[in-house]
């Protein structure tokens, strides 16, 4: 049943996207998203500056705060070299259900643990928000991301003519494609989809997979939580220095605390790269942040 967001952008997937290619499933993705509902997966205009990051990193351990969806996952694990690791970790159970089903459909090997209990009900980020110590952050938050989707509709009028989400941006995503092409494994790259808060598993994490540092990480979590994590990922030394932290969305919503952080810290050399929202146009940009030791 499609009773939640992520739950009708796997269906969309899963009737769209041909099995066992990630290329596919980003793009049908995409297409959803610009099309009929909009949702905070990165997108393909700045996800193009993330895959161009992950080009010219070439990271063996690469690390994602918020998963959601799984579709900056398969952006990063399509053009990962076999035997690289990518862990992303989502505090919400639900979205990690459904991005560990998108992430299979689009062939790539996810491990997600914990493994959920049988009965989980979806629900969507507001619920349970005040139960957190940044309860308030993650409600204004929520409350910036409605106004943006709110936002959609008249931008849409005004910007593009109305789309079958099937065409024609995504010749991929075609059911022809879908029956033709047989299921093949996208890439030999594991992915490991831990639930659970940031704060908490980012000190397990040395321990937890036998490793020292992180050659990339990406930050697209709630944007009050990227200071607090970039510290505290210093702080447990999983940053090396030439480690490279990507932080989306540093414009809008914004994460000012961050930038002033990494912009001013000798311990960083930072570059901004302007872009525009997700499926929108409306003014972001991405921070990309070398650790300099
Ligand atoms: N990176 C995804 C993409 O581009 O496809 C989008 C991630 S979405 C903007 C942010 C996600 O981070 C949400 O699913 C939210 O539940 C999760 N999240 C927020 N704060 C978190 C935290 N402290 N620890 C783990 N996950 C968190
Ligand atoms: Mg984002």
């Amino acid at each position: 049943s499609g009773q939640s967001r992520p739950m009708r952008i796997l269906q969309f997937v899963q009737s769209a996207a041909a099995p066992g290619d990630a290329n596919s499933a980003i793009c049908a993705v995409d297409s959803y998203c610009a099309n009929v509902e909009w949702a905070m997966n990165v997108g393909d205009k700045k996800g193009q500056i993330l895959d161009a990051v992950v080009l010219a990193v070439r990271p063996r351990w690469v690390l994602e705060l918020g998963t959601y969806c799984g579709y900056s996952t398969m952006r990063i694990a399509r053009l990962l070299p076999p035997g690289a690791r990518l862990v992303t970790l989502e505090m919400n159970q639900h979205y990690a259900q459904v991005a560990k089903q998108i992430l299979g459909h689009a062939g790539l090997d996810t491990q997600l643990s914990p493994s959920p209990a049988p009965h989980t009900q979806g629900e969507e980020p507001v619920g349970g928000a005040t139960q957190s110590p940044q309860g308030r952050w993650r409600l204004q938050e929520a409350l910036i991301y409605t106004t943006l989707h709110c936002l959609q509709l008249p931008l849409q009028l005004f910007s593009r003519p109305p789309q079958n989400p099937l065409s024609p941006f995504c010749p991929k995503a075609t059911e022809e494609t879908a029956e033709r092409q047989p299921a093949k494994r996208s890439s030999a790259c594991k992915v490991d989809l831990l639930v659970g808060a940031s704060s908490a598993l980012i000190p397990q994490l040395k321990k937890k997979f036998e490793m020292e540092t992180f050659d990339l990480i990406f930050i697209d979590h709630w944007k009050a939580s990227y200071l607090p994590d970039a510290r505290l990922l210093e702080e447990c030394g999983l940053l090396a220095p030439g480690t490279v932290l990507l932080a989306d969305n540093v414009t809008c919503p914004g994460a000012p605390d961050y930038l002033q952080y990494v912009r001013n810290s000798p311990r960083y050399r930072s570059e901004y790269f302007p872009c525009q929202l997700e499926y929108l146009q409306v003014e972001d940009g991405m921070e990309k942040s070398v650790f300099l030791g």
